[in-house]
This record gives C-alpha cells, sequence and structure tokens, in this order.
C-alpha cells in the first residue's frame, strides 16, 4: 500500500467516523481534525411527521401590524442593495449591519457584534446577536442569515444580475427586527437570542458540499463549542431559523434535517393559528444555518420557503413577490411555537 493509499483510507475511516457520530447527534463534526479539512454537512435527513397526531397548541396572535411593519423593514434593506462580502464587501452589507444594530437598540436591547476574517477565504464576515433574558437561562435562539447571494463574477454569465434578495436574505432579517421591541419588553421563561448570521450563501454558485457557504453558523457554533460549559453565558436549549418567509404564495416546507420535535410543534403552531395551508404540503431537505448546529446536537428547525420557490437567487427575488400577509404568518406561528419549545426543550422544569 502506497503512503498516498494508507492517508486516504486513514481519511476514509475518519470521514466514516465523523459521519457515524453525526448521526447520533454527537459527533465532533467539523472540528474533528485539522481546521484546514474541509467538512462535508450531511446531517441526516429524518422521516416526515405525522400531521393528524400534533398536539393541540394554544394560538398565540403577533400584533395585527406586525406584517406591515415588518414589510417597511424589508423595504429599507432591499434599498440596502447587494449585501455580501464575497470578492469586496458590498456598501448594503455594512449600511444593513448598522441597520440591524441600530433597531436592536431601538428596541431596547444590547447588539453585539462579531467580525471575523475567514482564513482560507480572505474574506471579512459579521454575526451580530441581541439577547433577551428570560426567567430561566436556558436559551432559543431564533436566527436567519443577512447576506445576500452575490450575483456577480461567475463564470456562467446567467448568473451574473442584479440582486435585492428581497426573501432570501432580507425577509427574515425584517421579521425578526419587527419581532424584536416585542420579544424585547414581554420576557419569557426562555432567553430569547436573536442571531442575524452572515455568510450563509456558497461562495460557489453551487452549493456543492456547503464547505465554502454557512460561515456565519459555522463560526458561531465553533465558539459555542470552545467554550467550555462552566463559561457559557447560558444553556442553548433550540434553534429555530427563518429563510424565506415572505413569498406572497408563502409555504414553508417541511424541512427534513430539522429536529423532528421542532417540527412537530411548527406544523401545530400552523393548525393553531389557522396558517396550515401555508406550512408543510411539501417535504424536503434543505441546506441551511442550521446544520452546524444540528451537527453540534443542537435541536434546530428551518422555517424556509424554497421548495418549488420560482424566485430562489433569481432576478426576481424583489419586494413586489412579497407580502407583509406572509410575514405576519410566520410571525403568528413563531410566537405560538415558543411556549411549547420551552415546555418541550427547557431542561430545568417549572
Ligand atoms: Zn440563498
Amino acid at each position: 500500500m502506497s503512503r498516498t493509499a494508507a492517508t486516504l483510507l486513514i481519511l476514509a475511516l475518519a470521514a466514516c467516523f465523523g459521519a457515524g457520530l453525526a448521526h447520533q447527534r454527537t459527533g465532533p463534526s467539523f472540528q474533528q481534525g485539522s481546521r484546514q479539512q474541509r467538512q462535508a454537512y450531511e446531517p441526516r435527513v429524518q422521516p416526515q411527521i405525522d400531521q393528524e397526531e400534533v398536539d393541540p397548541l394554544e394560538p398565540v396572535r403577533a400584533p395585527v401590524d406586525l406584517g406591515e411593519r415588518a414589510f417597511e423593514k424589508l423595504s429599507t434593506i432591499v434599498g440596502f442593495g447587494p449585501r455580501h462580502t464575497a470578492a469586496t464587501p458590498t456598501p448594503g452589507w455594512s449600511r444593513q449591519l448598522d441597520y440591524i444594530e441600530n433597531e436592536l437598540v431601538a428596541a431596547g436591547l444590547q447588539p453585539e457584534r462579531d467580525t471575523w476574517t475567514d482564513r482560507r477565504e480572505l474574506l471579512t464576515f459579521s454575526n451580530v446577536r441581541a439577547v433577551v433574558p428570560g426567567r430561566s437561562k436556558e436559551r432559543i435562539v431564533l436566527a436567519c442569515h443577512h447576506d445576500t447571494k452575490c450575483t456577480q463574477g461567475h463564470a456562467d454569465p446567467k448568473n451574473n444580475f442584479h440582486f435585492v434578495g428581497a426573501n432570501d436574505g432580507g425577509s427574515a432579517v425584517a421579521l425578526l427586527l419587527a419581532l424584536a421591541p416585542l420579544l424585547a419588553t414581554n420576557p419569557r421563561e426562555a432567553t430569547i437570542e436573536l442571531l442575524f448570521l452572515d455568510g450563509e450563501e456558497s461562495l460557489d454558485w453551487r452549493w456543492n458540499d456547503g464547505s465554502r457557504a454557512m460561515f456565519g453558523s459555522k463560526r458561531y457554533v465553533q465558539r459555542h463549542r470552545e467554550t467550555p460549559p462552566e463559561k457559557q453565558e447560558s444553556p442553548l436549549r433550540a434553534l429555530v431559523l427563518l429563510d424565506m418567509v415572505a413569498r406572497t404564495d408563502l409555504h414553508i416546507q417541511e424541512e427534513l434535517y430539522s429536529d423532528t420535535g421542532l417540527r412537530q410543534i411548527a406544523f401545530a403552531a400552523a393548525v393553531a393559528t389557522g396558517r396550515k395551508s401555508s406550512f408543510f404540503k411539501a417535504a424536503e431537505s434543505a441546506s441551511d444555518d442550521h446544520v452546524p448546529f444540528l451537527e453540534a446536537g443542537i435541536p434546530a428547525i428551518d422555517l424556509i420557503d424554497l421548495k418549488g420557490n420560482p424566485h430562489w437567487h433569481e432576478p426576481t427575488d424583489t419586494i413586489e413577490n412579497c407580502s407583509a400577509a406572509s410575514m405576519q404568518a410566520v410571525a403568528d406561528v413563531v410566537l405560538t411555537m415558543l411556549p411549547a419549545v420551552e415546555r418541550a426543550y427547557l431542561k430545568a422544569k417549572r
């Protein structure tokens, strides 16, 4: 056996070992081995939930104008233009970061910005977070990505066009910012963290294995894992990720990497709030910022409108194809989910 073959065998065994652990949701995954080694992100697809077998939930409705307020914020965000740091940072990228922070401050929160340069890509990224302390220190994270797909400089000319990412990027940022004042003034059982992640979109046009995507979530999870439990500000119990939540013809798919229990809660919340027609008619896995969390053993769900979305990574992903009503629907579902997530995922029982 050549030295190369032996190395390949060791790498293959290491990959199998890593994958096996990941399937048990306990694996060290991307932290294992060399930092330089590229990590493929492949969580396990879970079976669909039984939609007849969900526990009824008490509906929690967002204020009636929340969708409208989110839509106004979306309009502001789209006005910043493209928002990413692929190649060179766009003006919209830094304008949006300032906007997110200002909105969080206006909501009475204290945003924290984490800026770093990826050593392999030599690109700078920024995550922003803000925490609403709860009665318990146990934490539920509501997250989104704030970057837009870079649609310049690709080899295939059809991938180069003007793109503002109204739904893909803008919508979930706008919705979390619209929810921020409500969450900030109504502390709940769980500590709630609002998290705006950078660099979700793949630098390559195609996602491939995700090794050139999800920069912000990988960074966040890596820092979380490197902090010893006794030094963590509060235990992270669940992640609810929002992505593409404003399409006029909203359809949030049942995303099949997502934690089964969280999917049951999300669908029950859709039923309780009368939003069933916009949720879980179709099912498919989607790689997104929840994947690094899942691989770290943190229960996570992705509420995403990707499957069959004709505007995804297209010039038509504009505000004209988004609606306040869709964001209102998702807000109702998220607010209805929270008490059920607290009951099921906080460990200290009241
Ligand atoms: Zn995208």
